[in-house]
């Protein structure tokens, strides 16, 4: 599942790639990645035709290119497995390739919707006054935003009767914070996944926020270098951030700070990493 720094250089390969070329011919492949495009393949694909692509834009792990009539975007989902590549007109097919995006210009480049899952997609919206398509106005801003507001946040996360990690997700409270990055700041942080938001004191919500921001901006970083070449692909599978992590995926392996062997639990149907000694468990 991408995260929001696999999501931002999605977006700044498309800012790089094809901000301000005119869409050509549009084909869709498999409706299932026009599914949220609630008209059907053949109206988004003539609707999308002949306008001009904006730069492209993202909150959390949401992503969308606003088209040169301001009020409408072209949002797209990444799903599990969803990566946007840009490619000579002309290459081969990819086997999972589910739409294909030409433009009309002589730079030679096509964008692609590449997708084996099938749980993304592209589809078009009606923007909000601020500029945001319908469907994600509900989506809190990201940390990594100027405007988030950290006052809000941390009053918000003493009112909510809910766990530090489980707020860390919630996608109405700050977005864009996926699994990953979650136990990597939780592990700066040393809390344990499951303490109360409630007893966490302003400075400690603060310390927090400030790991979030870092490891973010680490990945980001990292990735930021590694795909200067044609391409926009971004595969969240891929690892492109793998090597710099301290706490996810490390089970048994000892904690980078204290050395005693990380843990791995089951949480909401996915995995929470932690050291049992740096990141002690509230008391029951
Ligand atoms: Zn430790």
């Amino acid at each position: 599942m991408p995260e929001l720094p696999e999501v931002e250089v999605v977006r700044r390969g498309l800012e790089r790639w094809v901000a301000g070329r005119t869409v050509g011919e549009v084909d869709v492949l498999h409706p299932r990645a026009v599914r949220r495009h609630l008209a059907g393949g053949a109206d988004f694909a003539a609707r999308l035709g002949g306008v001009r692509l904006g730069t492209a834009m993202r909150r959390g792990k949401y992503l969308w290119v606003p088209l040169d009539d301001a009020a409408t975007s072209l949002l797209g989902h990444l799903g599990m497995s969803g990566q946007l590549l840009v490619q000579p007109e002309g290459a081969p097919d990819e086997k999972h390739l589910r739409i294909r995006i030409r433009f009309d210009d002589a730079v030679g480049t096509e964008l692609r919707f590449v997708d084996q899952r099938t749980f993304g997609g592209l589809s078009l919206h009606e923007n909000t006054a601020d500029g945001l398509p319908d469907i994600i106005a509900h989506i809190a801003r990201d940390p990594l935003d100027p405007a988030f507001d950290e006052a809000a946040f941390h009053t918000a996360l003493r009112l909510r009767r809910t766990t530090v990690k489980r707020a860390l997700l919630d996608q109405s409270l700050i977005s864009g914070v996926g699994n990953i990055y979650a136990d990597e700041a939780l592990w700066r942080a040393r809390l344990h996944y499951d303490r109360p938001t409630a007893t966490l004191t302003r400075p400690k919500s603060a310390e927090l926020l400030g790991h979030v921001c870092d490891v973010m901006n680490a990945a980001l970083a990292q990735g930021g270098t590694s795909f200067d070449s044609l391409y926009v692909n971004v595969n969240g599978e891929s690892g492109y951030f793998d090597r710099s992590l301290d706490a996810y995926g490390r089970e048994d392996q000892p904690c980078n700070r204290c050395g005693t062997p990380m843990r791995r639990r089951a949480w909401m149907n996915r995995s929470s990493y932690f050291c049992p000694r740096c990141q002690r468990p509230p008391r029951a």
